[in-house]
Order: C-alpha cells, then sequence, then structure tokens
C-alpha cells in the first residue's frame, strides 16, 4: 500500500527502534525519566522555551494549552479551518467550556485587521476573548506557511488586546525546512507552542508542549486531570529524539515529493490541484471528473494507494515511507482510475 493518506502513516525505522529498545528510563509524571528529560531540554532549545511537557499526543497539546491559557465561559479565536474546530471533536468546548471564534482566513492565515474585527467591544453580552491560536504549517490550509512577518503582526496584535497566542505546531519543522527560518523565529512570539513528532518526524507517538515556567506549571496539572501523565516514557522519547537528530533535514525530500505529485496529478485532465504547495500536502478536486470523493479513494485504494478526503478536497501527503518511485507510482494509478471513469 502507498500511503498517502497522512504523515501519520509513517512506521518507525530500525534505527529509531534501537534507541527505543535501549533507552534509560525513569518515573515520567515525578519527573524522574531522563530520557524524557533530555528531549524536553532539545525542544526548549529549539523553540527558545523556558520549560515543556512531554504529553502522548498532539491534541492533548492543544486541550491542555487551552485549558492552561482561559477560564470556562470565554471564547478563543481561531481560524476556520483550524485543526482545534474541525479535527479534535469539540475538545476545546468540552473539556475547557469556551467558545471558538471563527476568523475568515487565506488557506489558514489571517491578518491583524482580522484579528481585530474577532475582538468584541468589553460588554456583558460577549464572551471575552483570551486566546488566539495560530497553526504552522497549517494542515486544512494546505501545508500552508505563515510568513514571519505576518505572523508576528497578528501574535503584536493579539498581545495588544490581552490576547495569549498559541500556537499549534504540529508540522513546524515542515516550515523550518522548506523557508530555512529557525523554529524560535516562529515561535518567539507565541506563548505556548507544541509539536508532533507523530507527522513527517515519523515517531510512533509523542508530543511536546513549551512554554513559560509559570504556563507550563498550570499545564502540567491539566496534563494529570486529562490522563497525560506517564511512567517510563523514555522508550518513547527516545524514538522522538531519534526523529529530531535525524528526521528534520530530510523532510526536503518530503516537500519535493509533494512538488513532483502536485505536478504530475494536476496534469491529468479533471483534476484541479490547489496551488501553491508549501510543504509536504498536496490537495485537489476531482469533481470536473464525474466521481465523489469516495468512489476515487476507493477507486485508488484497489490499486493499492491511499489518499483521504477532506470534504470534497482529497488529499494526498509524502513522508518517510513515500519514496520518488511511490510519487511516480501513485500518479499512474490517479491517471488511469480518472481515464477508466
Ligand atoms: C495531527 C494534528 C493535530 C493532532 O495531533 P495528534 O498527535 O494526531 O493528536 C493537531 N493539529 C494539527 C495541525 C495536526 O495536523
Amino acid at each position: 500500500m502507498i500511503d498517502l493518506s497522512s504523515d501519520t502513516a509513517t512506521k518507525p525505522t530500525t534505527g529509531m527502534r534501537q534507541v527505543m529498545a535501549t533507552a534509560e528510563v525513569g518515573d515520567e509524571q515525578r519527573g524522574e525519566d531522563p530520557t524524557v528529560n533530555r528531549l524536553l531540554q532539545m525542544v526548549c532549545s529549539l523553540l527558545n522555551k523556558e520549560t515543556a511537557l512531554f504529553l502522548p499526543s498532539g491534541t492533548m497539546c492543544n486541550c491542555v494549552a487551552i485549558k492552561a491559557h482561559t477560564h470556562p465561559g470565554e471564547a478563543i479565536l481561531v481560524d476556520r479551518q483550524a485543526h482545534i474546530l474541525r479535527s479534535e471533536s469539540g475538545g476545546a468546548a468540552f473539556l475547557s467550556g469556551v467558545t471558538l471564534e471563527q476568523l475568515p482566513s487565506n488557506r489558514g492565515r489571517f491578518t491583524s485587521d482580522d484579528v481585530i474585527a474577532a475582538i468584541p467591544r468589553e460588554s456583558v453580552y460577549v464572551a471575552p476573548p483570551h486566546l488566539l491560536c495560530v497553526e504552522q504549517a497549517h494542515n486544512h490550509g494546505g501545508g500552508s506557511i505563515w510568513p514571519l512577518e505576518q505572523l508576528s503582526a497578528v501574535c503584536e496584535t493579539a498581545h495588544q488586546y490581552g490576547l495569549a497566542v498559541h500556537m499549534d505546531g504540529a508540522r513546524l519543522f515542515n516550515a523550518v525546512v522548506a523557508t530555512s527560518i529557525l523554529a524560535h523565529e516562529y515561535t518567539k512570539f507565541c506563548d505556548s507552542v507544541w509539536i508532533d513528532f507523530t507527522k513527517g518526524l515519523g515517531a510512533p507517538l509523542g508530543a511536546v508542549l513549551a512554554g513559560s515556567e509559570a504556563f507550563i506549571e498550570r499545564a502540567r496539572r491539566y496534563k494529570h486531570v486529562f490522563g497525560g501523565a506517564l511512567r517510563q516514557a523514555g522508550i518513547v522519547a527516545a524514538g522522538c529524539i531519534y526523529a529530531l537528530e535525524n528526521h528534520i533535514e530530510r523532510l526536503h525530500e518530503d516537500h519535493l515529493n509533494a512538488q513532483i505529485l502536485g505536478d504530475g496529478l494536476g496534469s491529468i485532465a479533471g483534476i484541479q490541484v490547489e496551488v501553491p504547495i508549501e510543504t509536504n500536502m498536496v490537495f485537489f478536486n476531482v469533481s470536473d471528473t464525474g466521481l465523489e470523493p469516495e468512489d476515487f479513494l476507493a477507486a485508488i485504494e484497489i490499486h493499492g494507494v491511499r489518499m483521504s478526503a477532506m470534504g470534497k478536497r482529497i488529499r494526498a501527503v509524502t513522508h518517510l515511507n513515500i519514496s520518488r518511485n511511490y510519487v511516480e507510482k501513485a500518479i499512474n494509478v490517479v491517471w488511469k482510475v480518472i481515464k477508466e471513469a
């Protein structure tokens, strides 16, 4: 199976499994796992944050961060296509009791004016906003990247209006590799940020949430409350360290493969590819071929290629287990399926 459905489809490599098998471990929830602690230090220095927490998943990072930044009855600002809004089972409302004010966006990116327009005049009638969320790189936006200046401008505006800023950096390193802008340049303006090890970085588990000492102290409590306090997590953290050391630079390959995939698919009659392709994601539409997304996906899967649907859009994601050869095979399968339709 050529699995382009997500960059979560990666399997741990032999090298990664080896370091996991021999990792030094301790009790994570008492702060005594040396491998987790080493990972946290590495992430803090990459993101230039005071301290950090190891969590099982990115979704839990968002839940814990929103909980630590807000009180029930407040509002948070997110863009209309944010993962927090679209793909986390309503967790922000469910666990933190906040309402989600949706900002219009261009592939997930909005402007300072959009932020200002979404902040209501203080009134007894409205839920006061206390947090702005940004996503870098942006998943539903098409793997799109916030330009540094635009990001710093919206963060500055949020801070001026008394809002904290949280970055969902599930794919932050895709943005870093694509632009050669260092991670801490992007995270400088954010009060909290997390990175995911299970996307392009290719680890089986794990995410790290980082911020100030005061923020992480609050977040640590919610990590326990939400059941995210762990024991000998160093086994997993070792895989994450391996990913930081070995799987960042290679994201270039995924980006190049995504370009090749996008070009190939775009040359097939009836397929509309969303451009530009900024990182490792290709979004496209097959409605001109007369195929429904589900039928298209079922047809390519018969030929050993898997992609996913997000509404009417098809998403194909390149990653560690997708070679150039796989990309070419996938283009051929799509071509065949469309021709037969
Ligand atoms: C995958 C993803 C998440 C959730 O992370 P999990 O590790 O799957 O829980 C959150 N935000 C974005 C942008 C993602 O792509």
